[in-house]
């Protein structure tokens, strides 16, 4: 490489990272982004978790999972007949790859085009914004930057007691290769993650069994929303079982047993593969060299100011390796603004509205406070809320699961949080983002005309029912 000087250095190029590149070089910098991120096959792809083991690949397992389930379950009740409809997960698994790969290599084209200085291999942070990277071959060079900003994401938290083996006890990654549906599937942990992955592998045949530590549901959602979702889910055939902390699991001839205790005592279960996905942990494992001035919180977070500044000169961080929601959106944000704020601009990152969206059927988003926030927050507050059974286009659609709920403050009207369980609820809640954004009230929502029929008019509904004021569902 004939450059090793530039204006901002970006290390990882996951959806943190490679939008602070795009933007830093938009804000005519010199920008190089390095990245590691190697595929099951060890070519190098940029993108990071999202694009090869996250969001992306999960998403179009989704799709073709609801779609095979729907074909069973749904298909009849508008007088399709489909018999025998199958499932063949090579073809599925090949659809998802080939998203996957024009998903990374339109990162490739994405710097080449806004004149990002590309490379693959290993970046390491030194002391004085320097950086040394190791290419594939080995060869190791130091670059110098204005600024360096560190993306180096997140990696799946393993169980001491049910250690990966990458066959049988995979994480989520591997749960997305599965390259046949298991009869019995064990996931410990039933948050987002391992609510996605099982329901993928429910909906296409697996006995799934969810195995839960805590005693409630989905707890970082509003309460009302996980009752709704936890009764659907169920319905669906996920035995999700709760208070069941995973202790061990032993290796037989006929399976996997997971062991795990619950107000009832010791039990087990014994299940053909076990997805762990107790959660993520920041990712710093050979960025940072001597003397950088970089701290770590308890948890291994790199610690940031609210405008994503280490205690480093010039160092920035973003992403999931900072303190946060680990969400690519966020993410996104984060690495946005600070190649704004490098580049001398006004800029900032609104937390209090970064939407959260849970892609299974039904889907659930929301955005700001739960109902329990707000309670305990003291403030005053009206809720409103519609249910999709009584929306004819989720009617026309087969998919009246779920309700929109708007939570708001009884003083000013101020919209304080939207919830939604039903179908499209990750593409509704942008309407809501976007209203809290501008700090709109419940007035503002009911005197917006939102198109007939449509399921954006749910959260229109739900905003009227806060005042008593639903047209097509009785006020209570
Ligand atoms: P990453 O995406 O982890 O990228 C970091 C990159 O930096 C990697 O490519 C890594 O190889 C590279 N790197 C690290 N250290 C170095 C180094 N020293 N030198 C060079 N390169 C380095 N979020 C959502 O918002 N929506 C979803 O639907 C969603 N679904 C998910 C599904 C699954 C199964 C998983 C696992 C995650 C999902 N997430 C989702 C979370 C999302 O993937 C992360 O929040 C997001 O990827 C974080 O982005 P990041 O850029 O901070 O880190
Ligand atoms: P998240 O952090 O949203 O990905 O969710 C991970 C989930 O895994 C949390 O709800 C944890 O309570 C759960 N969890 C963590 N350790 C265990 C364990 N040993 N057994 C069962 N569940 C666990």
């Amino acid at each position: 490489m004939a450059e090793t000087s530039f204006d901002v250095i970006v290390i990882g190029a996951g959806p943190a990272g490679y939008p602070c590149a795009i933007r830093a070089a938009q804000n005519k910098l010199k920008v190089a982004c390095i990245d590691e991120w190697k595929n099951y096959d060890g070519s190098y792809a940029f993108g990071g978790t999202c694009l090869n083991a996250g969001c992306i690949p999960s998403k179009a397992l989704l799709e073709s999972s609801e779609l095979y389930h729907r074909a069973q379950v749904e298909f009849a009740a508008h007088g399709i007949r489909a018999a025998g409809v199958e499932i063949d997960v090579a073809t599925m698994q090949k659809r998802k790859a080939h998203i996957v790969k024009t998903s990374t290599q339109g990162i490739t084209g994405l710097f080449k085009s806004a004149g990002v200085t590309a490379l693959q291999g290993h970046g390491r942070l030194l002391a004085g914004h320097k950086v040394e990277y190791t290419a594939a071959d080995g060869t190791k060079q130091e670059l110098t930057a204005k600024h360096v900003v560190l993306a180096s994401g997140s990696s799946p938290m393993e169980l001491k007691s049910v250690p990966f083996d990458g066959k049988t006890v995979v994480d989520s990654w591997g749960a997305l290769e599965f390259t046949e549906v298991p009869k019995r599937l064990g996931v410990i942990g039933a948050g987002v993650i391992g609510l996605e992955l099982g329901s993928v592998w429910r909906r296409l045949g697996a006995e799934v069994v969810v195995l839960e530590a805590m005693e409630q549901f989905l707890f970082i959602a509003d309460q009302q929303v996980a009752k709704e979702a936890l009764k659907h889910f169920k319905k669906q055939g996920l035995d999700i079982r709760l208070g069941a902390k995973v202790s061990g699991a032993e290796h037989g001839k006929g399976g996997v047993t997971l062991h795990y205790a619950d107000g009832a005592g010791e039990k087990s279960v014994t299940v053909d593969k076990v997805v762990v996905a107790v959660g993520r942990r920041p990712f710093t494992t050979g960025l940072l060299g001597t003397d950088t001035g970089i701290e770590l919180d308890e948890r291994g977070f790199i610690k940031v100011d609210h405008e994503c500044r280490t205690g480093a000169t010039n160092v920035w961080a973003v992403g999931d390796v900072v303190r946060g929601p680990m969400l690519a959106h966020k993410g996104k944000e984060e690495g946005v603004v600070v190649a704004d704020l490098i580049a001398g601009l006004t800029a900032e990152v609104n937390y209090r509205t970064i939407p959260s969206v849970i892609y299974t059927a039904p889907e659930i988003a929301w955005v700001g406070q739960t109902e329990e926030q707000v309670k305990a927050s003291g403030r005053p507050y009206k809720v409103g809320s519609f249910p999709f059974m009584a929306s004819g286009r989720a009617r026309a659609m087969e998919a009246p699961a779920g309700f929109a709920k708007v939570i708001a403050a009884t003083d000013d009207d101020e919209i304080l949080g939207v919830h939604v369980i039903g179908p499209m609820a990750g593409e509704l809640i942008a309407e809501a983002v976007l209203a809290m954004e501008y700090s709109a009230s419940t007035e503002d929502l009911q005197r917006t005309i939102h198109a007939h029929p449509t399921l954006s008019e749910a959260l229109h509904e739900a905003a009227l029912a806060a005042d008593k004021r639903a047209i097509d569902f009785p006020n209570k």
